[in-house]
């Protein structure tokens, strides 16, 4: 089976803070699996390490106030939406 997981959950260290989110869960799965590790943030173009950033009134809004909606959809969609 292939399966697509966050590179930060698989120790890659592409967090916004420059760290990651090491599960070994998913460490595990990636022995057993085909596993693709994708970071769209990064694929959008964002650097690492980045201001954090959350969705405010349907917007996604990095905390200094700039606006990373744009970024955040084309790396989301790099992969998800040729397979919708
Ligand atoms: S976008 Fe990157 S840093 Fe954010 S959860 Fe996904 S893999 Fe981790």
């Amino acid at each position: 089976m292939k399966i697509m997981v966050s590179a930060c959950l698989a120790g890659e260290n592409c967090k916004y803070n420059g760290g990651n989110n090491r599960n070994e869960k998913v460490l595990q799965l990636m022995e057993e699996n085909e596993v693709i590790t994708v970071c769209p943030e990064q694929i959008g173009g964002l650097p690492t390490p980045r201001v954090p950033s959350e969705i405010r009134y349907g917007v996604v809004t990095a905390k200094d106030g700039r606006i990373v909606d744009v970024e955040f959809r084309a790396g989301a969609c790099r992969y998800a939406c040729r397979r919708i």
